[in-house]
């Protein structure tokens, strides 16, 4: 698909550049409806009120489309504590970490908390050095933030990558972790087939595309950013008691596309 945010519109190359390719994996339709939701949401504003019922809109309404097919989509390997695929860069959007954040406020002590920062700067850093210095992409290889146990921590209101990522093998998974750049070759010369389910993928990521396409519409920046970098950057304002004043301009040391080195 044509990386085209709005018929009307002439975006900067930095606009561009924020949103990441993550446009190539949607399904046209989908993200038309998906647009059309949004688009309802944020006529009664920008504020954060609205941001968050867009995000809470997009995820029940990708939700339903896959609940929808997921009876005539192939089986699939996933289970509960089963964590190969959550060693690897997430991406979101400013939606999706608000949702994340008022998670984080609503259920964890302020000790947790502190110690949630502490944890998050040194992944952060640990992360950063990671995609700085290798040519995986975001295979860092580094257990998510949240991941405690091989269990998400934040599983409800996980990203909508996360919800889009099914497997038929977790065989495939495990070989992606353990000798990532082989299996990629492998799939990309033909000679392994990918294992993850495409029609997922494709719902979660046109809802995630949506978002960013109608922040964009809506004068938002709409980019996309890595999680943990994120995290470990909104984490800080709200233990310094500064999480109303939070704005996505604070996010950007954590654009995907400013520290993926690919
Ligand atoms: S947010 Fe949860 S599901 Fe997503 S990568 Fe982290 S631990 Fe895994």
């Amino acid at each position: 698909m044509k990386k085209k945010f709005s018929k009307n519109k002439a975006y900067s190359k930095e606009e561009l550049e924020d949103s990441l390719e993550l446009d190539y994996l949607v399904e046209p339709s989908v993200l038309e409806t998906f647009v059309d939701y949004c688009k309802k949401v944020l006529a009664n504003g920008t504020h954060g009120e609205s941001v968050r019922k867009m995000n809470t809109e997009i995820v029940t309404g990708a939700d339903n489309v896959w609940l929808g097919i997921k009876s005539d989509a192939p089986d699939f390997d996933c289970r509960k504590g089963c964590s190969w695929c959550c060693h690897q860069s997430v991406s979101v959007t400013w939606p999706e970490l608000l949702i994340i954040l008022d998670y984080l406020r609503q259920n964890l002590e302020p000790t947790q908390i502190d110690a949630l920062k502490k944890r998050s700067k040194k992944k952060a850093d640990e992360i950063l050095e990671k995609l700085n210095n290798e040519l995986n992409g975001p295979f860092h290889k580094i257990p998510c933030l949240f991941l405690e146990d091989d269990i998400c921590t934040i599983h409800v209101g996980r990203p909508l990558q996360c919800r889009g990522g099914f497997s038929e093998e977790e065989s495939y998974c495990k070989n992606l972790f353990e000798d990532t750049e082989n299996t990629q070759k492998a799939v990309e010369s033909g000679l392994l087939r990918g294992k993850f389910l495409i029609i997922p993928k494709l719902i979660y990521n046109s809802a995630q595309v949506a978002m960013t396409y109608t922040m964009k519409d809506f004068g938002m920046k709409g980019s996309i950013y890595e999680l943990t970098l994120a995290i470990s950057i909104l984490i800080i304002k709200l233990c310094d008691g500064e999480a109303d004043t939070i704005v996505e301009n604070d996010l950007k040391p954590a654009l995907l596309t400013q520290n993926l080195k690919v």
